[in-house]
């Protein structure tokens, strides 16, 4: 199993490795792994001839220091889960130096508004850093395919507007949301939850598909006063932000109109833990 942290050693290895038909897939995450992103790692090994994953906590992305200085940080236990999936996949966990060159700033991007929106709207120039370390990983790696989850649907959305706009070459897979048992789409953050809070935040989904099921016969408004209310008459979880967007431009669906497809986004905290989640509305 190769493990690189410079990409130069990547880059030496991905020369030494493909040939004129070799597809690369490539994985970016910040580690922490769970089977969200080891269904990622499948698909890409479904399709293509080289996979690999990075493994870096983003400095640049994160609005928050305590969020960045409590984000789980678990290698050597991520490499040990990857190989159960195959020990062909190449790993690159770079430092920060690495991928910023003593420039630890984010470039400011322009995504025709998708930036604004809820994610954007509460972690100012988070998605400047993604955009910033999102195209320098395309530059390192340079992957056929590059698959994001839909459960950071937001972030789906801007990475394909980055790769229009910078015109790269590279196709990007979306993939749904690995869930619990109980609902909770799985996430890094969720090791910072005790049981109980596991246990309950599958509140979240719930209301999520009882939204969805509103959504069939009410307006976005009052669907958006069904959530607030659910949560409000919860004390565990504050609900940060509910949404419903139209899926292409993330604007807010204000009136609904039948050939735009819609969704509904959320963002809550259970004791400063974030945890956010969308579904198709129709
Ligand atoms: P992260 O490590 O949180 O930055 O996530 C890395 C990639 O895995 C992103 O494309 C995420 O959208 C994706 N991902 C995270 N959680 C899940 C999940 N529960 N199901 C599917 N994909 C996920």
């Amino acid at each position: 199993m190769l493990v690189f942290n410079k990409k130069v050693d990547l880059q030496t290895h991905l020369k030494q490795n493909c040939s004129n038909n070799s597809t690369i897939g490539f994985v970016p995450t910040m580690g922490a792994l769970h089977k969200g992103h080891l269904s990622l790692l499948k698909k890409s090994l479904e399709n293509n001839t080289i996979t690999v994953i990075s493994i870096f906590v983003n400095p640049t992305q994160f609005n928050n220091p305590e969020d960045l200085k409590k984000y789980p940080r678990t290698l050597e236990n991520d490499v040990e889960k990857i190989k159960t999936i195959s020990k062909e996949i190449l790993v690159y966990a770079p430092s920060v130096e690495d991928i910023y060159e003593g420039k630890t700033k984010s470039q400011h991007y322009n995504f025709d508004g998708l930036e604004n929106q809820m994610e954007g709207k509460f972690r100012p120039g988070h998605f400047d850093g993604v955009g910033t370390v999102v195209k320098k990983l395309f530059e390192i790696v340079n992957p056929t395919n590059a698959y994001f989850g839909e459960k950071d649907f937001q972030q789906l959305q801007i990475v394909k507007k980055l790769v229009e706009k910078e015109k790269l070459a590279v196709t990007i897979i979306g993939c749904p949301i690995y869930r619990e048992a109980n609902g909770l789409a799985m996430s890094s953050r969720n090791e910072r939850l005790t049981e109980e809070q596991k246990d309950k935040a599958s509140i979240i989904y719930k209301t999520m598909n009882e939204a969805k099921k509103l959504f069939g016969t009410k307006s976005a408004k009052e669907v958006s006063e069904f959530v607030t209310k659910a949560f409000k008459n919860n004390t565990m979880f504050e609900l940060e932000y509910f949404e419903i967007a139209d899926e292409a431009t993330l604007l807010t669906c204000k009136r609904k109109n039948k050939n735009k497809k819609y969704r509904a986004f959320i963002a809550v905290f259970v004791n400063k833990i974030r945890l956010i989640d969308t579904i198709s509305l129709n």
